[in-house]
């Protein structure tokens, strides 16, 4: 009954290191849509939208949840479009994965922005963070189960909340806790923390083996949503993008300490930078 779940490591995930064809150009490496960063929470769409970037999605494009985008540009990521979320909602700009929830807020704008997301992606695979967890588990928000893939990247307090029970309950049968939750909400299932769990919708689950203290700081979840989006936009097939993107986050943060940059004050930012070398090292 209690199989031990395989480990997700980095010989399980060839398709994150096969090089790039010659006659490639941005479109085919897909299009994110970042909806998150209300107000007083800019920098977590941001992060997401940079790491997201930096992994090699082709284009990225940011709405903020805010009447209007609270910055023409991101200076040091100038690659970024940034729009408020009702012009990324209404005009098709092609996006071909979003990343949803990261500083979202919890208000109505925030719900209803949500809410419009999950009609308006279409097919488009939807990664689900954050406040957006907090309003499903709310029950703030009208879901869409029907119209594509779900990610769902819950840390244990939110796992909790989802599932109506603490987060001492989570902590003590994650495995258990993160199959639950892929039944339930026939979602991909990532509960966060020291030895992360993947879960695919039919409950299968697999613990993954890279990560350290050093991510145990502001925004390190924002950088794995964007890295989630990012490999999915690029149309790995969906089990290497989301194993491959929670290895790859924490086999960055391993990088880092390797070289002294954690695990005390490493900073959230810093993994995609180290995320990115990773992948084009091989
Ligand atoms: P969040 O709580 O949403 O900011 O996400 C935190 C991220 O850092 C998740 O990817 C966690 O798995 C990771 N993380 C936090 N603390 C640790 C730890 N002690 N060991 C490994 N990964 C961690
Ligand atoms: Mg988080």
């Amino acid at each position: 009954m209690n199989t031990p779940a395989a480990a997700i490591d980095r010989a399980s995930l060839p398709a994150l290191f096969t090089p790039r064809g010659l006659d490639t150009h941005k479109g085919s490496f897909g299009t994110v849509g970042v909806v998150g960063g209300g107000p007083g929470m800019t920098g977590a769409a941001l992060l997401a939208a940079r790491a997201a970037l930096k992994v090699g999605a082709g284009k990225v494009l940011v709405g903020f949840a805010q009447e209007s985008a609270p910055l023409p540009c991101d200076v040091l990521q100038p690659e970024l479009m940034l729009r408020d979320f009702r012009s990324l909602l209404d005009e098709d700009w092609g996006v071909t994965a979003w990343v949803a929830g990261c500083g979202l807020g919890t208000g109505a704008l925030a719900a209803n922005a949500l809410s419009e997301l999950f009609v308006l992606r279409r097919e488009a695979p939807l990664v689900l963070d954050a406040d957006g967890l907090n309003l499903l588990a709310w029950g703030d928000i009208q879901p869409n189960w029907s119209s594509g893939p779900v990610v769902l990247t819950p840390h244990p307090a939110e796992a909790g909340r989802l599932l109506g029970i603490g987060t001492a309950d989570v902590q003590a049968d994650r495995l258990g806790a993160a199959r639950q939750l892929a039944q339930r909400y026939k979602a991909w299932i990532v509960l966060k923390g020291a030895g992360t769990v993947v879960c695919d919708p039919a409950g299968g689950c697999r613990v993954n083996t890279s990560g350290n203290p050093g991510l145990a700081t502001a925004g390190t979840g924002d950088v794995l949503a964007g890295m989630l989006g990012s490999l999915i936009a690029q149309k790995l097939p969906l089990e290497q993008a989301v194993a491959g993107a929670v290895w790859l986050h924490g086999a960055a943060a391993d990088a880092l300490v390797a070289r002294g940059v954690g695990p005390i004050g490493l900073t959230a930012g810093e993994l995609a930078d180290a995320a990115r070398t990773l992948r084009n090292q091989g």
